[in-house]
């Protein structure tokens, strides 16, 4: 019989180790329907789930439902929105209760005074120029100054297809401001022109993200088995979707058979009771869907099928160590 031990030498099996009893329980929480910018292929906006819900107000709301979730098991909050920054007293009330991520579009700088260790993720789409023409402003001169050398953030780059052969100088950049950077890829929700993906720029994005990896381990957060797995929508053979998706809302799941999926996971709303479809775009066809976190637990939720080979055992290692890099569970 093949087992964890017969594929992997000593300091493999000590990595292995380290991740495998961390048992990670996220979910996601809107914490607010509004926003300081208006991105075009933002998931929020253009799936309408700004208007799923109404915003509940009370900050006492908050703190009763995050203890819930709490007892509900749940070990890591990732909150988005709209905008997180612009309601400090929600996040403070995870952060007071849970290990909590906070995505950002960096504009407002978190005080660290009051969340010394929270870790920050600042969403960034490219060059300037894509950022003007995509988001209306380049973020990253703001964000790259609020966050500079902050040993809790790191930037998500959501890569585009016009940055095919340019991702390096925005790595440098990045390092040069003393942050890291994790990788993801853009689905185009709007239809943006020019921005949604054909096989040759997924090629070749993947081996630039491999590249990138190699020339700049301390300062990107990846592992090239992600990047296979995201840029080829297959793993072990099949195709990433519906039928795989491991992020889809618990009481909204009635996929039969059911697939290997985040335990108790759950997208709320920001009136705390309506929950959405999965971790990103309600409206989004899953066949186009290129959703970073999505994949990389697709990963990890598969662990058996990676118990065949010393390269796919490795390999579902290295997907889990992102992961928990990412959301600080293990050092960077
Ligand atoms: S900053 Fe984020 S939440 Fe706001 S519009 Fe852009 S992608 Fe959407
Ligand atoms: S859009 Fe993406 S994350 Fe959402 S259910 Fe479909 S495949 Fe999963």
């Amino acid at each position: 019989m093949i087992t964890v031990s017969s594929l992997l030498d000593q300091p493999w099996q000590d990595r292995y180790k380290r991740i495998s009893n961390l048992n990670i329980r996220s979910s996601i929480y809107d914490v607010t329907n509004q926003c300081n910018l208006r991105c075009k292929g933002c998931f929020f906006f253009s799936s309408n789930e700004h208007q799923a819900a109404r915003e509940e107000m009370d900050v006492k709301k908050w703190e009763t439902f995050i203890d819930r979730e709490k007892e509900r098991g749940v070990n890591l909050a990732i909150l988005i929105g709209g905008e997180p920054t612009l309601h400090l007293d929600r996040v403070e009330a995870f952060y007071r209760r849970l290990p909590t991520y906070c995505a950002t579009n960096g504009l407002i700088g978190i005080p660290r005074d009051r969340f010394p260790d929270m870790m920050v993720g600042i969403s960034l789409w490219g060059s300037p120029e894509d950022e003007k023409l995509l988001r209306g402003r380049d973020t990253f001169s703001v964000s790259s100054k609020n966050y500079a050398g902050d040993p809790y953030t790191y930037y998500l780059y959501t890569i585009t297809p016009r940055q095919v052969g340019k991702i390096e100088s925005v790595i440098k950049k990045i390092a040069d401001v003393g942050l890291k950077v994790h990788l993801q890829l853009l689905s185009n929700d709007e239809k943006v022109d020019g921005f949604s993906w054909s096989e040759q720029e997924l090629q070749a994005i993947g081996r630039e993200m491999d590249e990138v990896l190699d020339k700049h381990p301390r300062t990107v957060i990846s592992s090239k088995y992600y990047h296979q797995i995201i840029t080829t929508g297959k793993m072990m053979g099949r195709p990433f979707g519906w039928n795989e998706c491991p992020s889809v809302t618990e009481s909204l799941d009635n996929r039969k058979p059911q697939p290997r999926r985040l335990i108790h996971f759950v997208r709320w709303a920001s009136d705390l009771k309506t929950v959405h479809r999965c971790c990103t775009s309600a409206t989004r066809d899953c066949s186009t869907c290129k959703d970073g976190a999505a994949h990389m637990s697709w990963a990890m939720v598969n662990k058996r099928d990676h118990i065949r080979s010393t390269e796919d055992l490795q390999n579902w290692i290295e997907v889990y160590e992102m992961f928990a890099k990412l959301y600080r569970f293990i050092p960077w």
